[in-house]
């Protein structure tokens, strides 16, 4: 029987925390009075983690858990979770309690509504530092500014997305994951749902800096070509002040003023405007090889009318 709902929680190194979150989440989950599943990727943990989820889902059915050989990461446990899931409707949140399990039914609510993605939207963040807040806020700018789709602030991984877009995104192979944009590319109905985020309940995060600054250098290179179009940008730039130079020194020349060792700068500057020019156009090539390599579908159908159904032509 599948689950009408299936509830996908990565977990790194979270004895602490894990049976709490079991506790709070089934606690919603039995609110709601529907079938569901609590699938849990231990994501190569090194704690106790693989232990209490195993005797979890030994005292309750809901339980699954998939175990890593090793650490993949946080984007590739909730990639694996969302592949083992089979509910109508999937809803990914973090073990640590961060995003509040009791914001699941509001979530359902605008599901049944209709919305295909629910996503969580931090009107606050408790516990977080002064840094993480700035670097948080000022990347989000730069994403907005580097990609034509309009990826929403403030926006985590938090959130439920129906079947349907689940499947897109299970379609996608790109190794280089960033799901919210994932899931912000699909399309569908999708909607904000404000909330609270927590202090994390207990233990410390699992993001270092340069797992942060990995997520987001994936983000910007999976979802812009953007930067690949600066070498073109410079090229022509620099071709070009290089040329009306040479063009003011053969004035300046033909008049009589001495010009110098400034033709040799003319030249210096048509020559890397050319080098540049070059390779813009390689980058250009370059970025349809990655467009090709992403694999993403071509396009995305919610819905057909009209066709005949399937078995009754
Ligand atoms: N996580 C994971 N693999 C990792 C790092 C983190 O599965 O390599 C999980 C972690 O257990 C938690 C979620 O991803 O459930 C978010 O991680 P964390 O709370 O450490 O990040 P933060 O909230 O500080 O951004
Ligand atoms: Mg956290």
């Amino acid at each position: 029987m599948q689950p009408v709902f299936s509830i996908v929680i990565p977990c790194y190194n979270e004895e602490i925390v894990i049976t709490d979150c079991h506790r709070r989440l089934s606690e919603v989950m039995q609110g709601l009075g529907e079938s569901y599943e609590l699938i849990f990727v231990n994501d190569g943990s090194r704690d106790a983690t693989p232990v209490i989820l195993d005797q979890l889902s030994e005292n309750d059915p809901h339980v699954r858990v998939v175990h890593f050989a090793r650490n993949g990461g946080h984007q590739i446990a909730v990639t694996a979770g969302v592949d083992y899931a089979s509910g109508e409707a999937i809803v990914i949140i973090d073990a640590d309690l961060q995003d509040p399990p009791e914001v699941i039914p509001e979530m359902v609510e605008r599901w049944r509504a209709g919305v295909q993605v629910v996503y969580g939207k931090r009107r606050s963040r408790a516990g977080e530092t002064w840094f993480k807040e700035k670097t948080a806020e000022l990347y989000y700018r730069l994403m907005q500014n580097l990609t034509d789709d309009k990826f929403p602030r403030d926006t985590g991984d938090f959130r439920l997305v129906d079947k349907q877009v689940a499947d897109v995104v299970r379609a996608m192979p790109e190794h280089s994951r960033y799901l919210r944009g994932m899931f912000a590319w699909a399309g569908f109905k999708q909607e904000p749902l404000l909330y609270d985020r927590d202090k994390r309940f207990a233990g410390e995060s699992h993001y270092s800096i340069r797992k942060m600054l990995k997520l987001a250098i994936d983000g910007i290179l999976s979802f812009s070509n953007k930067p690949l179009k600066l070498p073109l940008i410079l090229g022509v730039f620099w071709t070009i002040a290089g040329l009306v130079t040479m063009l003011v020194l053969l004035i300046m020349n033909l008049t009589g003023y001495p010009v110098g060792l400034w033709w040799l700068a003319a030249l210096m500057m048509v020559l890397s405007g050319s080098i540049l020019g070059v390779l813009g156009i390689i980058a250009g090539y370059i970025s349809r090889i990655y467009e090709e390599a992403k694999g993403r579908p071509l396009y995305i159908v919610e819905r057909t009318t009209g066709f005949p159904k399937e078995g009754q032509q």
